[in-house]
């Protein structure tokens, strides 16, 4: 018997990363392979595919269109509905349709993939050494594209006109180049050039080369890179290392290093197999590895007092040739002085980093977007720390669909968040928005993704602390276009955060642990136990208030933080004799003491944040810091690895209900810390029980408001749970007594994440 074949048409629809990656060239042929008829082509919003065939070749090729799909794709729906055939007799790749309107996902820049590195380290390949290799599943994308669709013409690499051989690659549909935007080979795209700190050119024939040696003799370069300069320098000279430091005004906080390959990286960290899998992943971020302190010839001013250090693989090909010229891991950190935007653009460099780097290695490939190097830790899952390049502008897909909402974020790490159908496009990192620079970077980018993704925002969202320049640019531009603005408790829109990129809804008992953040009391808060949902807010419990000394005085002196802890808790007349913050001069505690009576520019807070500080500074670690949150950091590294004997030891608290808000008392702690530290008790001992302690407030706190309110599901948010050890004992202890607990992977537990859940939250106000 003879089963006749039938033959049917099936159009398909697929939807999300799928334009710029490959897509049609894959699907050219995959629909070859399958031996089936039809075509494909961009539209404005997707890639629309007819083809036809027998059903099981159909399903074959529906199944594989999604399974092996080009590296950079990123699916979000695929649809197929099916039709009787129309008879095609070929497959072919159709003009673009363009629909107005429309809008598509736009493809991070993706590190170089491995047939552009074997290429480029192939003697006889015509893009031996070309730092611009690229094809279409790797190289940049979102840094250079000005406008949608995807063509060469919007792109920052207009202005190279593509010779004979690399025109021809571009025009196959089989050769992995095909409409690769960014194509380039020596003979027509972009180059270098090596000048010294006042522009002169460098002579050399071969610029990385020369760059090369100038790094080896401890010279610091700045690196055009891919989303903005870079300043490098041998991560294994500390003279150098220290001379970078000087000169960009950053005297402590870690810097990330550049290895060249998987085997340098072990040279100096330990890598668990996830880890691997991140630093080798196309987005390539910087992860925080265990620094193997005792054999890595990387010296600790690269990132002191710390347990982990930041490093990333080489991620374009100028990387990859530097990294194998040199030969050693090199400091590769921001273009910028202290806490200003990347610079991206040549003269700005010159002008920006004179007096920082010694020479500058330039390129004339323009960067449209400044894009920063993604930050990721991986405590049992991945977890984004800064989430920039390699990342945004992909959105965070949301479970329902949104209002046009731009959310403007917080001060420090900020980022905004626009939305659009189930789309949250969560921007890269944008910076502390302390200056003028950063805040022109904000704007720009804002006007680049409205443009990218045709957004019209009708609601604007913004934290509630009224001297945020994000709270200022939200209310103007609100005002400006009459436009609705919601304001947004700071907590509320980190629980959010954590709920919506685990797609869950709510209600939660939210642990908001942090440094600041406007209490819609008027306080500061940071310490805080919240009933919430997308839409509602109830704050349940809150650690104890004292005052903030000074204001950000407090913050950059943790010491005065002790003796708030102290005075205030323990009352006035404690004696700070025999600890280590008895160096405190005897004026400075007059003085101090004064503002405690007086409560002059000292606002209360609740701030997690503040109490590790507090401790830090009390148990002698740290008085005053140099980079945020340094004095709870050091106290966490002093933690020992293997608890041992001190595995549930902690410090007493209690909690006492203060109308229907639920306090932990803290006094017992603080005195009995000071006990230990009496007590000689080693600082790490103290470290640990400390962080113990703070687990169980957690634990303690979550049981009882479970028990009045019937939620078990925790969500834990707030910069504070970067702390590795804090999260591992708090999620343990949780999971201990029965709940399930929701962290965060996707987007960053500190400030970084709140623009998203400010929009969240913004969507389902009835304001
Ligand atoms: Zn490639
Ligand atoms: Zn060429
Ligand atoms: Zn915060």
């Amino acid at each position: 018997m003879v089963l006749t074949r039938v033959v049917r048409l099936a159009k398909i629809n697929v939807r999300g990363v799928v334009q710029g990656v490959g897509f049609r060239p894959f699907a050219y042929r995959l629909a070859r392979e399958h031996n089936l008829k039809g075509w494909v082509r961009n539209t404005s919003g997707s890639v629309e595919i007819e083809v036809e065939g027998d059903a099981e070749s159909l399903e074959n090729f529906l199944g594989n269109l999604e399974t092996q799909a080009p590296p950079m794709a990123r699916i979000e729906k695929v649809k197929a509905t099916f039709y009787p055939p129309k008879g095609y007799t070929e497959f072919e790749i159709r003009e673009s349709l363009s629909q107005e309107g429309k809008y598509q996902l736009v493809s991070p820049d993706i590190a170089t993939c491995e047939d552009c590195k074997r290429e480029l380290f192939s003697p006889t390949d015509r893009r031996f050494r070309h730092p611009f290799t690229n094809c279409t599943n790797c190289g940049p994308r979102f840094t250079i594209i000005e406008d949608i669709p995807y063509d060469r013409p919007k792109t920052t690499m207009r202005q190279f006109e593509m010779c004979p051989e690399c025109q021809q690659e571009y025009d196959n549909p089989l050769d992995r180049r095909f409409h690769a935007q960014p194509n380039a080979c020596p003979k027509c795209g972009p180059s270098l050039e090596l000048v010294d700190s006042n522009g002169n050119p460098i002579e050399a024939d071969d610029a990385i080369k020369a760059a090369s040696d100038l790094l080896k003799a401890g010279k610091i370069l700045a690196i055009r890179g891919l989303g903005g300069f870079q300043l490098a320098c041998d991560a294994t000279n500390e003279e150098a290392i220290n001379f970078l430091r000087a000169r960009k005004r950053r005297p402590a906080k870690p810097l990330a290093v550049m290895a060249g390959n998987l085997e340098e990286v072990e040279n100096h960290c330990f890598v668990s197999p996830e880890e691997r899998k991140l630093l080798q992943s196309p987005e390539c971020p910087i992860v925080l590895l265990r620094w193997k302190h005792s054999s890595s010839s990387i010296p600790p001013a690269v990132a002191p007092n710390l347990k982990y250090l930041g490093v990333m693989l080489p991620y374009t090909p100028l990387h990859h040739i530097l990294l194998r010229e040199t030969g050693i891991p090199l400091v590769m950190t921001s273009g910028n002085l202290s806490e200003e935007p990347i610079a991206k653009d040549n003269d700005e460099a010159l002008r920006r980093l004179r007096g920082i780097a010694d020479y500058f290695l330039l390129h004339n490939r323009d960067i449209y977007a400044r894009y920063d190097d993604s930050v990721y830790m991986v405590e049992g899952v991945p977890q984004a720390i800064r989430r920039a390049r390699g990342y945004a502008p992909y959105p965070i897909f949301l479970p329902f669909k949104a209002k046009p909402i731009l959310a403007c974020g917080a001060e420090l790490k900020n980022t905004f968040c626009l939305t659009k159908d189930e789309h949250a496009f969560l921007s890269q990192h944008i910076g502390d928005m302390e200056n003028e620079e950063t805040l022109d970077h904000f704007e720009n980018t804002i006007g680049l993704y409205k443009k990218l993704f045709r957004i019209e925002p009708e609601i604007v969202a913004y934290d509630m602390h009224p001297e945020y320049l994000s709270t200022k640019y939200a209310l103007e531009v609100s005002e400006e276009r009459g436009l609705k603005s919601i304001p947004v408790q700071h907590h509320h829109a980190h629980i959010v955060s954590c709920l919506v990129e685990n797609r869950v809804k709510g209600p939660v008992i939210g642990v908001a642990f942090d440094g600041t953040g406007y209490g819609t009391d008027g306080t500061i808060w940071g310490g805080e136990f919240l009933l919430a949902d997308y839409h509602r807010c109830q704050r349940v419990g809150h650690l104890e208030y004292v005052p903030l000394l000074g204001g950000v005085a407090a913050i950059n002196k943790p010491y005065r933080m002790a003796l708030s802890y102290l005075y205030t808790l323990l009352g006035e007349d404690f004696s700070v004799e025999g600890l280590p913050i008895s160096k405190v001069n005897s004026a400075e505690l007059d003085i101090i003491k004064q503002q405690l009576k007086r409560r002059v520019n000292s606002p209360l807070t609740s701030s997690a944040g503040r109490l590790f500080d507090a401790v830090a500074a009390l148990a002698g670690v740290r008085g005053e810091i140099d980079y945020e949150a340094q004095a709870g950091i050091e106290l966490e590294m002093l933690a020992p690895d293997e608890s041992g004997e001190f595995e549930e030891k902690a410090y007493p608290f209690s909690v006492i209900k203060d109308q229907a808000i639920k306090v932990v008392k803290l006094a017992e702690l603080i005195s009995t810390i000071v006990q230990d530290i009496r007590n000689q008790v080693p600082t790490p001992i103290i470290s640990l029980k400390f962080h113990n302690t703070m687990a169980q407030i957690i634990a303690k706190m979550c049981k009882t408001i479970a028990r009045e309110s019937g939620i078990n599901k925790v969500a834990l948010s707030g910069g504070v749970f970067q702390n590795r050890l804090l999260q591992k004992l708090a999620v343990s202890a949780l999971h201990k007594d029965g709940f399930t607990v929701l962290t965060h992977h996707l987007v960053p537990c500190n400030d970084g994440g709140i623009s998203l859940g400010q929009a969240v939250i913004a969507n389902f106000s009835r304001i």
